[in-house]
């Protein structure tokens, strides 16, 4: 069964911040902050038993105050892009904040789910034990999206290693809603440098086309004979430097791959391998896509964890969700969630040895 722990970490303009601290049976645990319901560490074992913390982050309030690269971060109302900021809903235009270089907007604003402080709450569940809940009420205009949003982010781990992020909110009125995680993965350990020996896979023949801003064309490419297979293991570094036009506008990984779904229940969507370690990270979700972004924008200029500074591609975000600008293109599977009625969407992460 799991237990809970709390500490104090450090205070801000909306309250005290704590740090919450699920442990199995297995010795695996996983801190959560409630100010951005951002995942701080993650430690599970390697093939020898050995324990790492296999996420990047930081140790004070004040780097997850930075908003620099979102790191564990929970991103809403709408993570990743929309085109200029813009979109409609019935007969009514919204324009949200250019956040991403005053062009576009990225991963809900300039405010955001991951600049909140959420309501905390330690439940019982008798399969799991202790489980977090995570609460957030975004009011109507909040951000520039209308309705008044109310989320619950349910944390579990069991006894599989298995971390589970259950996530269900509801509106006053019709909005768009796509949330998801945004931990960056290193399966070495948080400080060993970078990913590029991870081996991935992700469950897709198919992948978004991207822009040089990252906004899909609307084109959705099959991956075959493109460095974007990975529908069996590749190494992450084998051919992302490669003269592909795609990599360029990205930097490296940086794109939707649209899963290759079997009904709609929570499936496998990808796995990320370590041969150094061991470790095995499988990433089950019921949305329909996942971003993979290989961290191509961090740039060592910020202290992380142990005062760690991270480098370009020192870890990896498995982000499961609704298309990147999907609210613009009514063709793909949608993120609008209608007033009274329930987003519901669960994501698992789970970590064994290979
Ligand atoms: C996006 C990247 C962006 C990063 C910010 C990712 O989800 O795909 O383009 O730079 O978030 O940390």
């Amino acid at each position: 069964m799991t237990t809970i722990t709390h500490a104090p970490f450090g205070t801000c303009g909306q309250g005290a911040a704590s740090l919450y601290t699920l442990k199995n049976e297995r010795g695996m645990t996983v801190s959560v902050l409630d100010y951005g319901a951002a995942i701080v560490s993650i430690r599970v074992p390697d093939k020898n038993g050995s324990f790492d913390d296999v996420v990047l982050g930081y140790d004070e309030l004040d780097g997850y105050r930075s908003k620099k690269y979102y790191l564990g971060a929970t991103i809403g109302r709408f993570c990743n892009r929309i085109a200029r900021g813009r979109f409609s809903l019935g007969d009514k235009e919204y324009q949200l904040a250019c956040n991403d270089n005053g062009v576009n907007h990225l991963h809900g604003g300039e405010v955001g789910f991951d600049q909140r402080l959420w309501e905390a709450e330690i439940v019982h569940n008798d399969e799991v034990g202790q489980m977090l809940v995570l609460r957030l009420e975004s009011l109507d205009g909040e951000d520039g999206y209308p309705g008044t949003l109310s989320v619950a982010l349910c944390i579990s781990l069991d006894e599989e290693n298995a971390l589970a992020l259950h996530y269900r909110s509801q509106s006053d009125a019709d909005t768009l809603c796509s949330l998801t995680n945004h931990s960056y993965f290193n399966l070495s350990g948080h400080d060993s440098g970078d990913v590029l020996e991870h081996q991935l896979r992700v469950c897709a023949s198919h992948f978004l086309e991207a822009d040089a801003q990252s906004i899909p064309t609307g084109r959705v490419l099959p991956v075959a004979d493109t460095p974007m297979d990975f529908r069996v293991f590749h190494t992450v570094g084998a051919r992302i430097d490669e003269d592909n036009e795609q990599l360029r506008n990205g930097n490296g990984y940086d794109h939707c791959w649209v899963l290759d779904k079997k009904g709609d229940g929570i499936q496998l969507a990808a796995q990320l391998y370590d041969p150094k370690s061991g470790r095995l990270l499988s990433c089950y979700t019921d949305s329909p896509c996942i971003q993979v972004y290989s961290g191509n924008f961090i740039d060592g200029s910020q202290p992380g964890k142990g005062g760690h500074y991270y480098t370009r591609r020192s870890g990896i975000c498995l982000e499961t969700q609704f298309a990147p600008d999907s609210p613009n293109h009514p063709e793909w599977e949608s993120p609008v969630l209608r007033a009274g009625e329930f987003y519901d969407n669960t994501t698992i992460y789970q970590f064994g040895i290979k």
